[in-house]
């Protein structure tokens, strides 16, 4: 999603702090992902996260992957819903079907307390169940053995919660006074609409979504568009079918009266959906779609939902990567919302939202956080995506001038990585300072044949998967050779970036130098000295003395390449 301020979307639930034992407990125990192995490096922090604020009930209950959650594994989710624009009503069912990875006899499942639970079923069965405020506690009526596959019908209702950075669910008009009903609930869950798993860790492998809507109306879901059916009561039902793991967030459906117009890029079928009056509009501007698909292509491989198609979707907000359907609302325009985002003449050459939001299908949808407290394996490598996309365009040095327009953005108040198991809001930073980050990665590589080639496989790896730091951290160990954990944990666990310590005596005519850094262990090489004629050298936290015939205001370091401060004596 573009950055803007998620602080609307905590206040629903305030309920006062009760650290039930047993849910710290397995708060504390869920570390774990599910990847394929790779040498897990230590990356203990000095500075323990920080929490926005205190978590709530509410905020564990969403966050921690208990028992209830750790002991399944979903496979399918098959969403049919009928979607009532007068009544503004949502009902139907979620069939949910999962195999137990351990013996138990119940399951947690989510559904915002604004929502009726009419009923859940297995097979005939009514199955009991217990609500705690978000939490959707199932009990089976017998123990359910580890490595049986389990299919439950969760049947709901209600008018569900317009709230959050770009409403949740909403039932709205569009500008003609037609109705438009769009959902987007990254942040408050996909659960404040429908009944699922609410949690980033597990994913289902793939997905039906049927919707139900007055003949006439279009729904734009996830996925690959199976068919349309006359019910004959007024209702149309739209299938789709999600054939790759989907985080529930990403599910989405868009209702309004839109049309469709087509393309292909080699055999990728592209479909845009927009309003009739911006049609013409969005011909011109949606070319652009290609070449962003081209250039994350080159950089990390094909786009990762080809049996789905790519789509964009006209929504009254800015955007949101929603899976295979991105939603776009950006006022067919470059730039984002109009304005040069990075403030230095880049953004008016693209549109921020089809760049940045496609950029997730690669960074958000293929490769997923297990926690938001990671959110940064989003938001950062999206971040950065935009950058590849200028370099793919206008080359290397509007891509390293567009990023370093992110400085003015940061904000260093805590840092990137934000704490685990409670549903955690990362700041802003895991966008601004995440790019600059990773860019900064990139000229400790210092090899861009070797960058390049570290991306695509650092794309390809972990593709489908749900990761966290750690996995990353030890990918790029690995393949380097080198200790970049320091370097991690400095920029991401740390409040403050390394501050590069220059102490000149011209009598001696040498150079003091150290890093200022809260990471015990922290080394990074750095350019120095002049422009175009760098020299690198090798900082550390202690002080190492070289010789330069460099004035204190003549000796440069590129910081526009290392994201660090520099302090001269
Ligand atoms: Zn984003």
């Amino acid at each position: 999603m573009p950055w803007t301020s998620r602080k609307q979307v905590f206040g629903f639930l305030a309920v006062p702090v009760i650290m039930a034992s047993s849910l710290a407990a397995q708060t504390a125990a869920t570390t774990g992902s599910q990847v394929s192995p790779l040498p897990k490096q230590s990356v203990a922090s000095a500075t323990p996260p920080q929490a926005a604020h205190e978590p709530t009930r509410a905020d564990i209950l969403r966050g921690a992957y208990g028992e209830d959650r750790a002991n399944n594994d979903l496979l399918y989710y098959h969403l049919d819903i009928r979607v009532d624009p007068e009544k503004k009503i949502v009902s139907g069912k979620n069939t949910i079907r999962f195999k137990m990875l351990k013996d138990g006899n119940r399951i947690q499942l989510d559904l915002n307390p604004s929502l009726n639970v009419d009923k859940i079923l297995l097979g005939s069965t009514e199955l009991k169940y217990e609500r705690e405020l978000g939490a959707v506690f199932v009990n089976f009526p017998e123990t359910m053995r580890a490595g049986h596959t389990v299919s439950i019908d969760f049947y709901y209702s209600g008018t569900p919660v317009t709230t959050g950075r770009f409403g949740g669910f909403t039932f709205g008009k569009d500008p003609q006074g037609r109705t438009w009903i769009y959902t987007a609930c990254e942040g408050i869950g996909a659960s404040i609409w429908w009944p699922n798993k609410d949690q980033w860790r597990d994913e289902v492998e793939n997905m039906e979504i049927s919707v139900a809507i007055p003949n006439g109306l279009v729904d734009v879901s996830n996925g690959k568009f199976m068919g349309k059916t006359d019910l004959g009561d007024g209702y149309t039902r739209w299938d789709w079918f999600v054939h790759y793991p989907i985080n529930n967030y990403d599910v989405s459906i868009n209702v309004g009266n839109y049309v469709e117009f087509s393309d292909k890029l080699g055999d990728l079928p592209l479909d845009f959906y927009v309003l009739p009056e911006d049609l013409d509009k969005a011909k011109k501007q949606f070319v652009q779609a290609k070449g962003m698909i081209e250039a994350y292509q080159h950089y990390f491989g094909e786009y990762p939902f080809k049996k789905d198609g790519y789509k964009l979707v006209e929504v009254p907000y800015s955007g949101m990567e929603h899976q295979s359907a991105v939603t776009y609302g950006n006022h067919f325009a470059n730039g984002y919302l109009e304005r040069d985002w990075t403030g230095v003449g880049i953004s008016p050459k693209f549109d921020f939202i089809i760049i940045h939001e496609s950029g997730h299908e690669w960074f958000g949808n293929a490769i997923t956080a297990a926690d938001p407290s990671d959110m940064w394996i989003h938001e950062g490598w999206t971040t950065y995506l935009e950058s590849l996309y200028v370099e793919y365009m206008w080359g290397k040095d509007d891509a390293i001038k567009y990023l370093n327009g992110y400085k003015s953005k940061v904000e260093s108040k805590q840092p990137i990585i934000a704490q685990h198991g409670v549903n955690a809001n990362p700041p802003s930073d895991q966008y601004f300072k995440g790019v600059l980050f990773i860019n900064t990665l990139r000229s400790v590589v210092n090899d861009d044949a070797k960058w390049w080639k570290l991306l695509h496989e650092f794309f390809q790896h972990f593709k489908y998967k749900n990761i966290m730091t750690e996995d990353v951290v030890a990918f790029f160990n690995q393949k380097t050779g080198m200790n970049l954990a320091p370097i991690f944990n400095q920029y991401l666990r740390h409040t403050a970036i390394p501050t590069l310590d220059l102490k000149f005596d011209y009598s001696a005519g040498t150079l003091a130098y150290r890093w200022e850094v809260d990471e015990p262990g922290f080394a990074m090489p750095v350019r120095v000295g002049k422009k175009g004629d760098w020299q690198i050298i090798e900082p550390t936290a202690e002080w190492k003395t070289m010789r330069t015939p460099i004035k204190k205001d003549e000796f440069d370091v590129a910081t526009d390449l290392y994201y660090v401060n520099v302090k001269k004596e």
